[in-house]
């Protein structure tokens, strides 16, 4: 038997605070600009801006750098959030993330993957 660590979000907040991209992929725009009411062009002329390099669609910031969904302490999208959100820091993290993330370790028995 193998085990695998997975960390589950405490929901701190914090990697909603980092500067940067929370990218978005075409497939995603449909259900988010669902979730706020709008239509597919208005999501994207509202809430989203291009990429360095111009490869894609990321939601937009607060000044400060936070995301612009993080408001009164939680994510308007939560329920539907986007795969990058979603996988932090499982599927990807950045160095120094175990300093800033609370999310908790949990070991999880892998033998049905192994
Ligand atoms: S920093 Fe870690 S614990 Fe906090 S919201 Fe992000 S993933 Fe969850």
């Amino acid at each position: 038997m193998t085990t695998k660590i997975h960390y589950q979000c405490q929901r701190c907040t914090a990697c909603c605070r980092w500067p940067g991209f929370v990218r978005i992929s075409e497939a995603e725009v449909p259900r988010l600009a669902a979730h706020l009411g709008l239509d597919e062009d208005a999501f994207i002329q509202r809430y989203t801006r291009l990429t360095p390099r111009r490869t894609g669609l990321a939601l937009i910031d607060q000044p400060g750098g936070a995301c612009y969904f993080l408001q009164n302490g939680g994510c308007l999208l939560q329920a539907v959030k986007p795969a990058q959100c979603a996988g932090f820091p499982n599927t990807w993290n950045t160095p120094g993330w175990r300093e800033i993330c609370r999310a908790i370790p949990i070991e999880m028995d892998d033998s049905a993957n192994s």
